[in-house]
Protein backbone atom coordinates (compact mmCIF):
# COMPACT_ATOMS: atom_id res chain seq x y z
CA UNK A 1 0.00 0.00 0.00
CA UNK A 2 1.36 3.07 -1.27
CA UNK A 3 0.60 6.41 1.05
CA UNK A 4 0.94 9.22 -0.97
CA UNK A 5 0.61 13.17 0.14
CA UNK A 6 1.62 15.22 -2.90
CA UNK A 7 -0.53 15.69 -6.00
CA UNK A 8 1.72 15.02 -8.72
CA UNK A 9 2.78 11.96 -6.86
CA UNK A 10 -1.09 10.70 -6.91
CA UNK A 11 -0.94 11.57 -10.75
CA UNK A 12 1.80 9.46 -11.42
CA UNK A 13 0.40 6.62 -9.59
CA UNK A 14 -3.24 6.94 -11.33
CA UNK A 15 -1.77 7.30 -15.00
CA UNK A 16 0.05 3.91 -14.55
CA UNK A 17 -3.08 2.33 -13.20
CA UNK A 18 -5.19 3.90 -15.75
CA UNK A 19 -2.59 2.58 -18.90
CA UNK A 20 -2.72 -0.95 -17.68
CA UNK A 21 -6.57 -1.06 -17.99
CA UNK A 22 -7.34 -1.42 -14.64
CA UNK A 23 -10.58 -0.04 -13.19
CA UNK A 24 -10.31 2.09 -9.68
CA UNK A 25 -12.84 2.25 -6.71
CA UNK A 26 -12.82 5.61 -4.61
CA UNK A 27 -13.81 6.00 -0.84
CA UNK A 28 -13.08 9.69 0.19
CA UNK A 29 -12.90 10.09 3.66
CA UNK A 30 -11.86 12.63 6.53
CA UNK A 31 -10.22 9.42 8.42
CA UNK A 32 -10.95 7.99 11.98
CA UNK A 33 -11.79 4.81 9.71
CA UNK A 34 -14.17 2.75 11.60
CA UNK A 35 -16.31 -0.18 10.16
CA UNK A 36 -18.65 2.33 8.04
CA UNK A 37 -15.73 3.39 6.34
CA UNK A 38 -14.36 -0.45 5.92
CA UNK A 39 -17.40 -1.60 4.23
CA UNK A 40 -17.07 1.26 1.82
CA UNK A 41 -13.59 -0.11 1.56
CA UNK A 42 -14.55 -3.43 1.31
CA UNK A 43 -17.07 -3.02 -1.60
CA UNK A 44 -14.54 -1.42 -3.46
CA UNK A 45 -12.44 -4.11 -3.00
CA UNK A 46 -14.61 -6.70 -4.40
CA UNK A 47 -15.87 -4.32 -7.13
CA UNK A 48 -12.54 -2.72 -8.56
CA UNK A 49 -8.90 -3.62 -9.69
CA UNK A 50 -7.42 -0.98 -7.86
CA UNK A 51 -9.03 0.83 -4.35
CA UNK A 52 -7.96 4.46 -3.84
CA UNK A 53 -9.22 5.72 -0.34
CA UNK A 54 -8.38 9.68 0.63
CA UNK A 55 -8.14 10.58 4.40
CA UNK A 56 -8.45 14.75 4.36
CA UNK A 57 -10.44 16.44 6.97
CA UNK A 58 -11.32 19.20 4.58
CA UNK A 59 -11.72 22.69 6.51
CA UNK A 60 -13.91 23.66 3.43
CA UNK A 61 -17.08 22.08 4.69
CA UNK A 62 -16.26 23.07 8.44
CA UNK A 63 -17.58 26.78 9.75
CA UNK A 64 -15.55 28.54 12.24
CA UNK A 65 -17.71 27.74 15.30
CA UNK A 66 -17.60 23.80 14.13
CA UNK A 67 -15.26 21.21 15.48
CA UNK A 68 -12.42 21.63 12.45
CA UNK A 69 -9.72 21.89 14.74
CA UNK A 70 -10.47 18.90 17.04
CA UNK A 71 -11.79 16.73 14.44
CA UNK A 72 -10.18 13.00 15.35
CA UNK A 73 -6.71 12.59 13.40
CA UNK A 74 -4.90 9.28 13.41
CA UNK A 75 -3.26 8.34 10.25
CA UNK A 76 -1.40 5.51 11.98
CA UNK A 77 -4.23 3.54 13.06
CA UNK A 78 -6.36 4.32 10.03
CA UNK A 79 -3.26 3.46 7.31
CA UNK A 80 -3.62 -0.11 9.28
CA UNK A 81 -7.10 -0.71 8.90
CA UNK A 82 -6.42 0.10 5.03
CA UNK A 83 -3.46 -2.26 4.40
CA UNK A 84 -5.75 -5.17 6.61
CA UNK A 85 -8.65 -4.32 3.75
CA UNK A 86 -6.52 -4.27 0.82
CA UNK A 87 -6.27 -0.59 0.19
CA UNK A 88 -3.91 0.13 -2.54
CA UNK A 89 -3.20 3.85 -2.29
CA UNK A 90 -4.28 6.48 0.77
CA UNK A 91 -4.14 10.10 -0.58
CA UNK A 92 -3.46 12.35 2.16
CA UNK A 93 -3.14 15.87 1.24
CA UNK A 94 -1.80 18.65 2.60
CA UNK A 95 -4.32 21.41 3.21
CA UNK A 96 -1.83 24.01 1.34
CA UNK A 97 -1.48 22.45 -1.91
CA UNK A 98 -5.75 21.55 -1.62
CA UNK A 99 -6.16 25.24 -1.16
CA UNK A 100 -3.49 27.14 -2.28
CA UNK A 101 -3.62 30.91 -1.51
CA UNK A 102 -5.93 32.68 -4.59
CA UNK A 103 -8.31 29.69 -4.46
CA UNK A 104 -11.42 30.85 -5.30
CA UNK A 105 -13.49 28.20 -7.57
CA UNK A 106 -16.17 26.19 -6.10
CA UNK A 107 -19.18 23.75 -6.44
CA UNK A 108 -22.19 24.22 -5.42
CA UNK A 109 -25.40 22.14 -5.69
CA UNK A 110 -28.31 24.28 -5.61
CA UNK A 111 -31.71 23.35 -4.10
CA UNK A 112 -30.44 20.22 -2.34
CA UNK A 113 -27.65 21.64 -0.07
CA UNK A 114 -29.54 24.40 2.28
CA UNK A 115 -32.26 22.21 3.70
CA UNK A 116 -31.70 19.77 6.44
CA UNK A 117 -27.81 19.97 7.65
CA UNK A 118 -27.85 22.87 5.12
CA UNK A 119 -29.60 24.82 7.67
CA UNK A 120 -27.63 24.68 10.31
CA UNK A 121 -24.31 24.28 8.52
CA UNK A 122 -24.62 26.67 5.92
CA UNK A 123 -21.62 26.53 3.10
CA UNK A 124 -21.00 22.90 4.59
CA UNK A 125 -22.42 21.21 1.44
CA UNK A 126 -20.54 23.65 -1.07
CA UNK A 127 -17.30 22.89 0.63
CA UNK A 128 -18.17 18.78 0.20
CA UNK A 129 -19.77 19.31 -3.43
CA UNK A 130 -16.06 20.76 -4.31
CA UNK A 131 -13.41 18.79 -2.23
CA UNK A 132 -14.63 15.46 -3.71
CA UNK A 133 -15.08 17.18 -7.37
CA UNK A 134 -11.43 18.24 -6.94
CA UNK A 135 -10.73 14.43 -5.63
CA UNK A 136 -12.67 13.09 -8.58
CA UNK A 137 -10.50 15.08 -10.73
CA UNK A 138 -7.42 14.03 -8.82
CA UNK A 139 -8.10 10.41 -8.45
CA UNK A 140 -10.14 9.67 -11.94
CA UNK A 141 -12.34 7.18 -10.21
CA UNK A 142 -14.77 4.36 -12.18
CA UNK A 143 -16.87 3.77 -8.91
CA UNK A 144 -16.70 5.98 -5.89
CA UNK A 145 -18.45 4.55 -2.48
CA UNK A 146 -20.21 6.79 -0.50
CA UNK A 147 -22.62 5.82 3.22
CA UNK A 148 -26.01 6.12 3.56
CA UNK A 149 -25.07 7.78 7.09
CA UNK A 150 -24.73 11.54 5.05
CA UNK A 151 -27.73 11.06 2.79
CA UNK A 152 -27.86 14.41 1.98
CA UNK A 153 -24.41 14.34 0.69
CA UNK A 154 -25.08 11.46 -1.32
CA UNK A 155 -27.75 13.08 -3.06
CA UNK A 156 -25.58 16.45 -3.35
CA UNK A 157 -22.68 14.25 -4.69
CA UNK A 158 -25.40 12.52 -7.28
CA UNK A 159 -26.43 15.48 -8.38
CA UNK A 160 -23.40 17.02 -9.08
CA UNK A 161 -21.89 14.13 -11.01
CA UNK A 162 -24.96 14.40 -13.11
CA UNK A 163 -24.91 17.82 -13.88
CA UNK A 164 -21.28 18.15 -14.51
CA UNK A 165 -20.97 14.85 -16.41
CA UNK A 166 -18.70 13.72 -14.38
CA UNK A 167 -17.52 10.51 -15.52
CA UNK A 168 -17.85 7.89 -12.20
CA UNK A 169 -20.50 5.64 -11.01
CA UNK A 170 -21.90 6.73 -7.52
CA UNK A 171 -22.06 3.70 -5.08
CA UNK A 172 -24.19 4.56 -2.06
CA UNK A 173 -24.17 1.91 0.49
CA UNK A 174 -26.13 0.92 4.16
CA UNK A 175 -25.23 2.21 7.29
CA UNK A 176 -23.14 0.62 9.68
CA UNK A 177 -24.32 0.32 12.77
CA UNK A 178 -23.41 -0.69 16.59
CA UNK A 179 -25.54 -3.68 17.81
CA UNK A 180 -27.21 -1.14 19.68
CA UNK A 181 -28.45 0.55 16.72
CA UNK A 182 -26.03 3.64 16.88
CA UNK A 183 -24.90 4.71 14.10
CA UNK A 184 -21.42 4.59 13.53
CA UNK A 185 -19.58 7.82 13.17
CA UNK A 186 -15.77 9.23 13.86
CA UNK A 187 -17.45 11.88 15.85
CA UNK A 188 -19.22 9.28 18.10
CA UNK A 189 -15.44 9.38 19.94
CA UNK A 190 -16.57 13.17 21.57
CA UNK A 191 -19.69 11.11 23.28
CA UNK A 192 -18.76 10.50 27.23
CA UNK A 193 -20.84 7.10 28.57
CA UNK A 194 -23.48 9.23 29.70
CA UNK A 195 -23.98 10.59 26.37
CA UNK A 196 -22.82 7.25 24.25
CA UNK A 197 -26.42 6.15 25.77
CA UNK A 198 -27.91 8.96 25.30
CA UNK A 199 -27.44 9.17 21.80
CA UNK A 200 -29.29 5.68 20.64
CA UNK A 201 -31.81 7.89 21.01
CA UNK A 202 -31.52 8.75 17.22
CA UNK A 203 -32.09 5.37 15.68
CA UNK A 204 -34.72 4.78 18.26
CA UNK A 205 -36.55 7.69 16.94
CA UNK A 206 -35.97 6.33 13.62
CA UNK A 207 -37.13 2.61 14.61
CA UNK A 208 -40.34 4.63 16.40
CA UNK A 209 -41.10 6.85 12.36
CA UNK A 210 -40.65 3.09 11.17
CA UNK A 211 -43.59 1.34 13.13
CA UNK A 212 -45.95 4.61 13.10
CA UNK A 213 -45.00 4.37 9.26
CA UNK A 214 -45.70 1.04 8.85
CA UNK A 215 -48.86 1.01 11.26
CA UNK A 216 -50.74 3.33 8.48
CA UNK A 217 -49.56 6.80 10.09
CA UNK A 218 -49.44 9.26 7.40
CA UNK A 219 -49.29 12.50 8.96
CA UNK A 220 -45.50 13.77 8.50
CA UNK A 221 -45.96 16.17 11.53
CA UNK A 222 -47.84 13.58 14.22
CA UNK A 223 -44.84 11.43 13.69
CA UNK A 224 -41.96 14.43 13.81
CA UNK A 225 -43.91 15.34 17.28
CA UNK A 226 -44.37 11.95 18.70
CA UNK A 227 -40.26 11.51 17.36
CA UNK A 228 -39.29 15.34 19.32
CA UNK A 229 -41.22 14.06 22.22
CA UNK A 230 -38.72 10.81 22.58
CA UNK A 231 -35.86 12.69 22.44
CA UNK A 232 -36.64 15.42 24.39
CA UNK A 233 -36.39 12.37 27.23
CA UNK A 234 -32.85 12.61 27.12
CA UNK A 235 -31.48 14.97 29.13
CA UNK A 236 -28.80 15.76 26.96
CA UNK A 237 -30.12 15.24 23.78
CA UNK A 238 -31.05 18.70 21.76
CA UNK A 239 -32.87 18.36 18.42
CA UNK A 240 -31.09 20.39 15.24
CA UNK A 241 -33.82 19.06 13.48
CA UNK A 242 -36.54 16.09 12.34
CA UNK A 243 -37.41 15.86 8.76
CA UNK A 244 -39.73 13.48 6.70
CA UNK A 245 -38.81 14.31 3.09
CA UNK A 246 -39.20 12.80 -0.37
CA UNK A 247 -35.26 10.79 -0.88
CA UNK A 248 -35.09 12.15 -4.42
CA UNK A 249 -35.20 15.98 -3.88
CA UNK A 250 -35.21 16.55 -0.04
CA UNK A 251 -38.35 18.21 -0.46
CA UNK A 252 -40.74 17.59 2.83
CA UNK A 253 -43.34 15.52 2.66
CA UNK A 254 -46.44 16.24 4.53
CA UNK A 255 -48.43 13.09 3.78
CA UNK A 256 -46.55 9.91 3.73
CA UNK A 257 -47.98 8.23 0.16
CA UNK A 258 -44.51 6.95 -1.08
CA UNK A 259 -40.91 6.61 -0.39
CA UNK A 260 -39.76 8.81 2.64
CA UNK A 261 -36.65 9.52 3.41
CA UNK A 262 -36.42 10.08 8.05
CA UNK A 263 -33.65 12.18 8.57
CA UNK A 264 -32.49 13.65 11.92
CA UNK A 265 -29.68 15.80 13.30
CA UNK A 266 -29.06 16.34 17.34
CA UNK A 267 -26.82 17.16 19.24
CA UNK A 268 -26.26 15.02 22.48
CA UNK A 269 -24.26 17.60 24.63
CA UNK A 270 -22.00 19.86 21.94
CA UNK A 271 -21.51 16.49 19.80
CA UNK A 272 -24.12 17.01 16.50
CA UNK A 273 -24.89 13.28 15.32
CA UNK A 274 -26.92 12.48 12.42
CA UNK A 275 -28.83 9.32 11.02
CA UNK A 276 -31.17 8.52 8.72
CA UNK A 277 -33.87 5.70 7.69
CA UNK A 278 -35.79 5.05 4.54
CA UNK A 279 -39.13 3.90 4.49
CA UNK A 280 -41.80 3.00 2.19
CA UNK A 281 -45.05 2.72 3.37
CA UNK A 282 -47.25 -0.76 2.93
P1 LIG B 1 -16.45 10.82 6.72
O1 LIG B 1 -15.10 10.27 7.03
O2 LIG B 1 -17.32 11.00 7.93
O3 LIG B 1 -16.41 12.02 5.82
O4 LIG B 1 -17.18 9.69 5.88
C1 LIG B 1 -16.62 9.16 4.72
C2 LIG B 1 -17.63 8.27 4.05
O5 LIG B 1 -17.99 7.21 4.96
C3 LIG B 1 -18.92 9.00 3.70
O6 LIG B 1 -19.39 8.56 2.44
C4 LIG B 1 -19.86 8.58 4.80
O7 LIG B 1 -21.22 8.60 4.42
C5 LIG B 1 -19.40 7.16 5.04
N1 LIG B 1 -19.81 6.72 6.37
C6 LIG B 1 -19.65 7.39 7.54
N2 LIG B 1 -20.26 6.71 8.54
C7 LIG B 1 -20.79 5.60 7.99
C8 LIG B 1 -21.53 4.50 8.50
N3 LIG B 1 -21.86 4.40 9.79
N4 LIG B 1 -21.92 3.53 7.63
C9 LIG B 1 -21.60 3.62 6.32
N5 LIG B 1 -20.90 4.62 5.77
C10 LIG B 1 -20.51 5.60 6.60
Amino acid sequence: MKIIRKIKGLRQEIKKIKSAGKSIGFVPTMGALHQGHVSLIRRARRECNKVVVSIFVNPTQFSPKEDYKRYPRNLKKDAQICRKDGVDIIFCPQTAEMYPQGFKSYVSVSGLSDCLCGKSRPGHFKGVATVVAKLFNLTAPDKAYFGQKDAQQAAVIRSMVADLNIPVEIRVLPTAREKDGLALSSRNAYLSEGQRSDALVLSQALKLARVLIKSDSRDASVIMRQMRRLIQNKKSARVDYIALVNPQDLKPLKIISGPCLVALAVYIGKTRLIDNTLIEPN
